[in-house]
């Protein structure tokens, strides 16, 4: 029973991240009032929302926006359908957003949101209702210098779209920095889809070259094909890298010679679903095992754990799903000498784009999308290289030498405003 507890406790993802921020803090020298400060949102919303079906019949779907902490900016961060999302997953999601922000230092706390919902299962209109909904429900709380949402798993830039639709409705003009990865029509930016992606393949490039692993020919194995994952897999194949191992929700596909990612990307749908149309296949946990020099789990939370940590094959782990890893794996990978680049950097391309989206939209200006990816890999390598020197200076975690980095801005505006 107390084994069951701790393990659940291990895969409580508001938990976990709690025990690092808290780590964090007192490595920076904070006093506790700080870590009581930090370790929840300053604000969380929860929101029904009535949805007509095409049936006729009324849904309610429940939905929830958190904002971390708003001391150096507006908040920032995605909005996820899933049918998985909890109250406590999308706090851990803020706290996470606002660490991106810290370490790739934008002028953003963190926020996220979250419908309880299964988008696979949901018609076009259906999905539009229940994105206007949403931002009708949360539209006193959100705006261009409050809380700027985005995509993540299962939204995309139609629904961005729709939601920024709605959002001018209410408030009677167009404001197109109320929300990023827009359509570029609408004032997206060049790069933005592509930017999770692009950011984790830096992150690769950089790991790899402090373990000495050339990437031409270096075999990689990548969890899910949805946004990050199907956009990286062709960024690992253009860098002559072998990609013998790719998955989605319902299994893998290996092959040590390398899968045809061209093909694979051509028969995905909107989900990222593509391995139903193979009949050999293997499990998301073979696949975690596969024997590989790069391992990214690009899908959800709880992925890595203590169960299976000590049979990972490859040299670096690039996380570019948030929350991929539990702590205790995380543990283990380190003692292991595995490279593990933790979600907070890897995945922080993201952000980092919507930030020039909206800083576009702000200037009524727009660049191209070789000036988009020159910033982006200015701050990605730059990210990196202070995380890995610390990590390397202060002899801890790549993942804890993340979480300071990423919150010592915040908690030193929080001081400054006289909030601690
Ligand atoms: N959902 C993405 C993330 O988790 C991007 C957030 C954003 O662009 O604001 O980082």
């Amino acid at each position: 029973m107390a084994e069951n507890n701790q393990q659940a406790e291990q895969l409580d993802v508001l938990a976990s991240t709690q025990s690092v921020i808290k780590k964090a803090l007192d490595k920076l020298g904070y006093p506790d009032e700080m870590y009581e400060l930090m370790k929840e949102p300053i604000r969380m919303l929860t929101v029904r929302i009535p949805v007509r079906m095409d049936d006729g019949s009324t849904q309610i779907f429940t939905g929830f926006r958190a904002q971390h902490n708003d001391s150096v900016g507006p908040t920032k961060g995605g909005v996820r359908f899933h049918p998985n999302v909890t109250e406590k997953e999308v706090k851990a999601l803020s706290i996470w957003m606002s660490l991106k922000a810290g370490i790739v230092d934008l002028p953003y706390g963190g926020g996220k949101g979250g419908i309880i919902c299964d988008p696979r299962e949901m018609s076009f209109r259906e999905l539009e209702r229940v994105s206007r909904g949403y931002v009708r429900a949360i539209s006193q709380i959100v705006g261009p210098t409050k809380d700027i949402p985005a995509p993540d798993v299962f939204t995309n830039s139609q629904i961005m779209a729709w939601m920024l639709d709605e959002y001018s409705r209410i408030r009677e003009f167009d404001s197109p920095g109320f929300i990023t990865g827009k359509p570029l029509v609408l004032g997206g930016s060049h790069g933005r889809e592509s930017a999770t992606a692009k950011g984790v393949t830096i992150c690769i490039r950089e790991a790899a070259k402090r373990k000495g692993i050339d990437l031409e020919g270096a075999r990689v194995v990548i969890q899910g094909f949805g946004n990050a994952g199907s956009f990286l897999a062709k960024f690992m194949h253009d860098a002559g890298a072998l990609v013998v191992g790719i998955s989605d929700a319902y299994g893998g596909l290996y092959d040590p010679e390398g899968l045809d990612i061209d093909y694979l990307l051509d028969r995905r749908d909107s989900f990222g679903t593509v391995t139903k149309l193979f009949k050999d296949t293997i499990s998301n946990q073979e696949l975690l095992e596969l024997d590989c020099d790069i391992l990214v789990p690009a899908a959800i939370e709880n992925q890595i754990t203590e169960a299976n940590a000590h049979q990972i094959k490859a040299s670096i782990v690039v996380e570019a799903a948030n929350g991929p890893t539990t702590m205790e794996a995380t543990r283990i990978l380190t003692e292991r000498e595995i490279l593990l680049v933790p979600d907070v950097l890897a995945s922080a391309g993201g952000v980092t784009v919507s930030y020039f989206e909206w800083v576009q939209n702000n200037q009524g200006y727009y660049w191209t999308e070789e000036e988009v990816e020159g910033k982006l890999e200015h701050v990605m390598v730059g990210s990196f290289d202070n995380i890995y020197k610390l990590s390397r200076t202060r002899k801890v975690d790549m993942r804890l030498a993340a979480y300071m980095i990423g919150v010592r801005k915040m908690a030193e505006a929080s001081r400054f405003r006289g909030w601690v």
